[in-house]
C-alpha cells in the first residue's frame, strides 16, 4: 500500500529534464530515458535494474541495459530516485514527490512494507545531537518475516519438532 504522495511542481519528467540540462556539460533528454522514467513513474514500487529490464522488455519498451543503468545513477544524483542496499541486491525507490520512510523487508518473499514513524525520527535526531551529528537522512532496513510468511513457517517448524 503506497504512502500519500507528496505534492510538487514539476513532473518526473520536467525535473529530469532540467537536471540533465543543468549538468557541467549538458546533456539531452532522450527518448529511451524518457520511456524509463514515465515508466519508473506510473506506479510506486521497489525495483532492482534486472527487473525493471525485465519490466520494459514486458511492456515492449525498448531501452537498452546500459541506458536503464546509467539512467537510474542519473536519477540517484537527481532527487528523483533513492538507492536501498539490501544485501547483495539494490532496489531504486521513488524520492520526489513520495515522503520520507522506512522499509519492512522480508526475508522470505522480498515484500518491502513502507512505514512512517515520528518517535522513530526524534529517536534518531536525539542520537546525532549527542554526537553534535549534522544528519541530512537515515535509510533504515528492518529484516525478518513478514506476517504471511511467518504464518506458512509456523506449522512447518512444528512437524520438525
Ligand atoms: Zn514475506
Ligand atoms: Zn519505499
Amino acid at each position: 500500500m503506497p504512502l500519500p504522495a507528496v505534492a510538487v511542481s514539476q513532473s518526473p519528467e520536467d525535473k529530469f529534464r532540467e537536471f540533465l540540462a543543468s549538468r557541467p556539460k549538458p546533456q539531452r533528454f532522450t527518448d529511451q530515458q524518457r520511456e524509463l522514467v514515465q515508466h519508473v513513474f506510473e506506479r510506486h514500487s521497489h525495483f532492482d535494474a534486472e527487473q525493471l529490464i525485465e519490466n520494459l522488455k514486458a511492456a515492449k519498451k525498448r531501452v537498452s541495459r546500459a541506458t536503464v543503468y546509467r539512467t537510474l545513477a542519473k536519477l540517484v544524483e537527481a532527487g528523483l530516485l533513492r538507492r536501498i542496499e539490501l544485501g547483495t541486491r539494490t532496489v531504486y525507490d521513488h524520492d520526489y514527490g513520495y515522503p520520507a520512510h522506512d522499509h519492512l523487508v522480508c526475508a522470505e518473499c522480498n515484500s518491502m512494507t513502507e512505514f512512517q514513524s515520528a518517535e522513530l525520527e526524534a529517536l534518531l535526531e536525539k542520537v546525532a545531537g549527542a554526537y553534535q551529528f549534522r544528519a541530512t537522512g537515515h535509510t533504515l532496513v528492518v529484516s525478518g518475516l513478514c506476517a504471511a510468511c511467518a504464518a506458512q513457517r509456523a506449522p512447518k517448524r512444528r512437524m520438525v519438532m
